[in-house]
């Protein structure tokens, strides 16, 4: 390793303790190899400067030159902006500052000719361009000779006081490029990696992420950093695998006779799916090799997740067994508990059920009959994994919806026992294949890819609030149908008070245009006491109430095959996978099914696409790789602790063809030298174990 890029930031020319400081602070750089891995987030032709008659509202980022004239304030408090005419001869445009107008009124001038760059937006019929970067047009040119790439860093309002705006900042990169030297960057990946690929060296693509001469070189430098970043992560999560692999023993479910049999031949009332059946092959393989089973069971909503989960625990129970069964909220565990005891009536199975509401005499029951082997099955919630709980022997976990599990609880239940149970993790939530190998990537995959026959694909509408009579005498032709209705409401905690204000708001007008005695509406939100929203649920379940009027709480698993028709409220306000959870609560007996997605007059272009992309299909793999594309992975439901999606420059959609090689490479590298013995992998091995923030190597091996 070579001391330059370890050395502190404040070292290097032009920084100095000051603005040192306020990088660590601000950049989170710290030493010039922290800088150096300061990509640009973007690189500016300064050969092409547009004209501002050309712009119209296609137009993305522009580059101008002129002059500026009528500086001016405007508005008031948060409104309060400064403005500026520009012109270049061929229209104008406004320049807008919101923040730290007073220091843009001193550096900018009449008269003096800038180079402006940023978006125009569209305002009243005309365009304006919100805090653009601008630069005296003869200093640019001066620079680079007005032609070529050039960087533009990400900053923040702090920094650039220090001047550490993006041209600060590439000043600073520059001195460092210049500074390096090919042996500070000496190549770790191996050599038949790097020609399989065709990739540049370490050294060269650092200096041409930063300074490309030509677009190409630009692109070949991505195209190796981003292989790189792909592939430690991928030999990380491989290593990990490769390890569990090789010291987790897993009890042998050998036999599948009895009570497998029994129910498979006796009870269960439907043929299963082909893609049930293959899930189950897999299962059944892994569960006797005689090592422990991680796998991530996917299955769109409908899928029929359930019964796999209920067959697998039978395989355990058939072996001497306990299994459990672990939901993300009571609601849910109860509706589990009562439709496995459904299915098992007669099987001669103990079933139990373990929340936070079961108390006193029962839980001690359940905890003695769990400790004893009495209990062959226990269905519940967190509740399972306190201390208290202890099994005779726990053969095989299940998790339903895995998102609202954090890795650490599903860890504790490892401890339950001697060797790990067999694990199997279910969800809903398609995840599209690249994010699945990043952030699943140390468990098996299987997927339900078919849903159960006779199933009629759910109508999706858009409606906005000027539809709302119409679509109230459509809810009331399905109910003269003898249908029921979910109306649900988005809430957030940011904004609780004010969402929990618009759900009352909705019951107090659906009670008015659906009164009692002839219609009756149950209500469910997550500031209820658990009693009274499983009270409200068990009315709607029952069929006692026609509409369920609820929060997101009802989004996860809940299973009423005669609720046909979903509304969902303020729907622009639902991510893509939330909104196809929810629609998946009906459409799950043989009726056709609705789902209306109500908005607001006015959506922004992401929402429209949203609700188009929602009433174009009910695919929920379609759905997941759009919502990756429009919200990129980090916001993705439970990924976003997922420190494996904090990429610096690859990105999990437009990179998957990436990806995959850094995987095949990583895995074939892993299977050949796991231990990265062998002297072609040396490199590679030090350069792992001298970054052990980023690699966890050091943590692994
Ligand atoms: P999910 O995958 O969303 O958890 P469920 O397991 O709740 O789906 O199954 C949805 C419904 O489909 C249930 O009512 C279940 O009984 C039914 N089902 C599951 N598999 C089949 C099948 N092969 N044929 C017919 N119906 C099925
Ligand atoms: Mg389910």
């Amino acid at each position: 390793m070579s001391t330059t890029l370890q050395s502190p930031i404040e070292y290097l020319k032009g920084v100095g303790p000051q603005r040192g400081e306020v990088m660590r602070k601000e950049l989170e750089i710290e030493t010039f190899g922290d800088l150096l891995k300061y990509y640009p987030f973007r690189y500016v032709d300064r050969s092409e400067i547009h004209k501002i008659r050309d712009i119209n509202h296609h137009t993305q980022y522009v580059q101008l030159k002129g002059t500026l004239s009528n500086f001016r304030y405007a508005g008031e408090k948060q409104g309060k902006r400064l403005m500026a005419t520009f012109t270049d001869g061929t229209g104008e445009l406004d320049l807008v500052w919101f923040k730290s107008g007073d220091w843009v009124m001193k550096t900018l001038q009449v008269k003096t000719e800038y180079i402006v760059f940023g978006k125009p937006n569209a305002f009243n019929g005309d365009f304006n361009i919100v805090h653009p970067e601008v630069e005296v047009a003869s200093e640019a040119i001066a620079r680079d000779g007005g032609k070529g790439l050039q960087p533009v860093y990400p900053t923040t309002e702090k920094a650039k006081k220090k001047n550490l705006d993006t041209r600060g900042i590439a000043k600073l990169t520059r001195v460092l490029v210049d500074l390096l030297r090919e042996r500070d960057l000496p190549e770790f990946l191996p050599k038949e990696i790097v020609q399989q690929y065709k990739l540049c060296s370490r050294f060269e693509a650092m200096v041409n992420i930063h300074y490309p001469k030509t677009e190409s070189a630009l692109h070949e430098a991505q195209r190796r950093l981003k292989f790189e970043e792909l592939f430690l992560i991928q030999l990380q999560i491989l290593k990990v695998k490769a390890n569990r692999g090789q010291t987790s023993k897993g009890y042998y479910f050998e036999k599948i006779d009895n009570k497998f049999d029994k129910f498979y031949k006796e009870h269960l009332k439907f043929e299963l799916t082909g893609a049930q059946k293959r899930v189950l092959k897999e299962i059944r393989m892994d569960t006797r090799t005689g090592k422990q089973m991680n796998r991530l069971l996917q299955g769109d909503v409908g899928s029929g997740k359930t019964v796999v989960a209920l067959l697998t625990m039978l395989m355990a129970i058939d072996n001497g067994y306990q299994a459990c069964m672990m939901a993300p909220t009571e609601i849910l565990a109860n509706q589990h508990f009562e439709g496995i005891s459904e299915m098992l009536k007669g099987m001669g199975l103990e079933v139990a059920l373990l929340t936070g509401s079961v108390k006193g005499k029962t839980r001690k029951y359940v905890l003695e009959g769990l400790a004893s082997g009495t209990i062959d099955i226990v269905v519940g919630t967190h509740a399972l994994i306190e201390e208290t709980v202890v099994f005779k022997n726990l053969g095989l976990v299940v998790i339903d919806e895995q998102h609202r599990f954090g890795v650490a609880q599903r860890a504790k239940l490892w401890t339950k026992n001697e060797l790990p149970p067999h694990i199997l993790v279910m969800t809903a939530t398609p995840i599209p294949r690249t994010l699945a190998m990043t952030i699943y990537g140390d468990l098996d995959v299987s997927v339900i890819d078919e849903l159960p026959p006779g199933r009629k694909p759910i109508r999706t509408v858009h409606r906005t609030d000027a539809d709302r009579m119409r679509v109230f005498g459509f809810m009331k032709e399905e109910i003269a149908k003898g249908r029921q209705i979910y109306v649900v409401y988005p809430l957030i905690e940011e904004s609780e008070a004010l969402d929990l204000k618009h759900l009352m708001d909705g019951y107090e007008s659906l009670s008015r245009a659906f009164p009692k005695p002839q219609y009756q509406l149950s209500m469910v939100h997550g500031r209820m006491r658990p009693p009274d929203k499983d009270y409200e649920m068990q009315r709607f379940v029952k069929n006692e109430t026609q509409i369920m009027i609820a929060t997101t709480v009802i989004e996860v698993g809940v299973n009423v095959p005669n609720a046909s028709v979903m509304i969902i409220e303020n729907s622009e306000r639902f991510g893509l996978s939330q909104l196809h959870q929810l629609r998946g609560r009906v459409g799950r007996g043989a009726e056709q099914s609705f789902c209306i997605l109500m908005t607001g007059d006015k959506l922004s272009d992401t929402s429209k696409q949203r609700v188009s992309v929602m009433c174009a299909t009910n695919d929920g793999f379609v759905i997941a790789e759009e919502d990756l594309k429009l919200r990129g992975p980090g916001d993705l439901e439970g990924t976003r602790q997922s420190g494996a999606v904090n990429l610096r420059l690859a990105d999990l959609v437009a990179d998957a063809n990436i990806l995959e090689a850094a995987r095949r490479s990583a895995s074939t590298l892993i299977d050949k030298d796991p231990g990265l013995e062998q002297p072609e992998h040396q490199a590679l091995l030090v350069f792992l174990q001298s970054n052990p923030k980023n690699t966890g190597w050091a943590k692994i091996s």
